[in-house]
């Protein structure tokens, strides 16, 4: 557990050691925090609450500004940690730090003017809501953009008013600790605590009582676990989870553009992005030259470790060849890749495969690795059902030169967020809630505001006069 002014205490309960993904050997080692100091970082939390909460949000917004540049100073550090543990590429590392910081900013000049409403009942009396934080807020986070994804849940649950136990993933342990250091450093004690440590950690802090929110960023399966739990504790939840984004390509786009954006979506960061393309559909029109050019997009990023990260860890590259080796078992073709490669560290190919079909699990479920699964289809139509029938709601893309076709996307794809030709493309402060086994509430954006207080309804009138 860190704090404003303790270090990592020391656990009985066991320690997380972290191999770099690059070539196997050792990073680190951390304590994982016992279950008693877990409910003492509960306990420093809940004590603090209640200034923090009385703090005026001018305050707390400047107090998180200067958080923020706390964290814009130690940049380069924190993304070379998140490098050596994650194994992801330094300038995304870096790029993925400054959206923190960014967003640490974005909420310290949010939260001061996040505001309520005068309503109008009768003439002599006076309506208003009052959004209130929460109390204490549980934020369980993942590895695969650790410092951006914390940064948003952390900046908007402070600067409302509520305190915070933090719970980075267990696959960047480091890199969390060090990112809470920094921001508790600044912090009045108690309003961040961050403790270390796995899955069970995560399952005894979502067990306690005095937690009022639960805030999840990760997988699917944990996703429900915690709202399980909620139901249990009473907490609030909010769920980002996986995604098994479809890409619909229109037989109207060049082939070697729609090419490059599918390899973006599902290369970008080894396919570590809960965004990322996870199945592609492509119209038979322009099927053949496309293929040959996702392929050579593929070749190009195994012929230079710096475009390709390696996937976080060994586990994780399991699951992703167990998926590819189940679609090679039942048909599919692999263009580029599909085979574990010698020697340490846990690097994954990217990896083409065509002929897939949607039994496969590789379409069926995300894989999180940079695997690109071509479906090929007789009509824009087609695809959109298919990429429309999953449990998964989070996002999808569609590339097509048609107002109409892409009209009928908006229409017919139930996820939270469509983007029509740019697989990554979005304003600043867009968010949404995602949809199905995605999750549930908004995770980013002014919205988040929202969903880290609860309103109240003020009616205040006058005493009746004396008779
Ligand atoms: P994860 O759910 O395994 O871990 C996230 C956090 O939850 C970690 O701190 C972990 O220790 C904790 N946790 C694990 N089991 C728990 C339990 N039973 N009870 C309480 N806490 C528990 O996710 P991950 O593997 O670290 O991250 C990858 C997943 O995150 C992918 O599915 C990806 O799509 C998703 N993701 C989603 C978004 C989004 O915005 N939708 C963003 C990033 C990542």
């Amino acid at each position: 557990m860190t704090t404003a002014s303790a270090a990592p205490a020391a656990s009985t309960t066991g320690e997380i050691t972290i191999l770099s993904p690059h070539d196997g050997t050792p990073v680190g080692t951390l304590a994982c925090a016992s279950e008693d100091e877990i409910r003492a970082a509960v306990a420093s939390a809940r004590t603090a609450a209640r200034d923090w909460a009385l703090t005026s949000p001018e305050e707390r917004g400047s107090i998180l500004r200067a958080a923020a540049d706390a964290l814009a100073g130690h940049a380069a550090e924190l993304a070379e940690l998140n490098t050596r543990e994650t194994g992801k590429l330094p300038a995304e590392a870096l790029g993925g730090v400054r959206a923190g910081v960014g967003t640490l900013h974005q909420y310290a000049e949010l939260g001061p003017v996040h505001r309520g409403h005068s309503l109008r009942g009768s003439a002599l009396a006076a309506d208003w809501t009052v959004a209130e934080p929460r109390g204490v807020v549980a934020a369980l986070t993942p590895w695969n953009d650790p410092v951006a994804v914390a940064a948003g849940l952390l900046g908007a649950a402070i600067v409302t008013g509520n305190t915070v136990v933090h719970k980075p993933s267990e696959r960047c342990p480091h890199t969390g600790a060090r990112l809470g250091e920094i921001l508790a450093g600044v912090l009045p004690e108690g309003v961040l605590v961050t403790v270390t440590g796995g899955p069970e950690a995560g399952r005894v802090l979502t067990s306690l009582a005095g937690i009022d929110m639960f805030a999840h960023v990760g997988s699917t399966a944990t996703g429900k676990a915690i709202a399980r739990a909620a139901v249990e504790t009473g907490a609030h939840v909010i769920r980002e989870n996986g995604g098994n984004d479809a890409l619909v390509i229109d037989d109207d786009v060049d082939p070697a553009w729609a090419a490059e954006q599918a390899a973006i979506g599902a290369f970008t960061n080894a396919g570590q992005i809960c965004t990322s393309v996870e199945r592609v559909y492509v119209h038979r029109g322009i099927a053949e030259p496309f293929l040959e050019a996702l392929t050579a997009q593929a070749r190009t990023r195994n012929g230079d470790p710096a475009l390709l990260a390696p996937l976080v860890d060994r586990r994780l590259r399991e699951t992703v060849h167990e998926h590819v080796s189940e679609a090679l078992a039942h048909g599919a073709t692999a263009l580029e890749g599909g085979q574990v490669p010698d020697g340490p560290g846990s690097a994954y190919p990217a990896t083409v495969l065509r002929d897939c079909t949607d039994g496969m699990v590789v379409m069926r479920e995300e894989t999180f690795g940079p695997v690109a699964p071509v479906r090929v289809v007789d009509s824009f139509e087609e695809g959109l059902r298919l990429a429309a029938g999953d449990r998964y709601g989070l996002a999808a893309s569609v590339l097509t030169g048609s107002i109409a076709h892409a009209q009928q996307a908006v229409a017919e794809l139930g996820v939270g967020t469509l983007k029509v030709n740019n697989v990554f493309g979005g304003a600043p402060g867009g968010a949404a809630q995602p949809r199905r086994d995605s999750g549930a509430g908004f995770g980013y954006g002014p919205e988040l505001l929202d969903e880290m207080t609860q309103v109240k309804v003020v009616h205040v009138e006058m005493p009746a006069a004396p008779r």
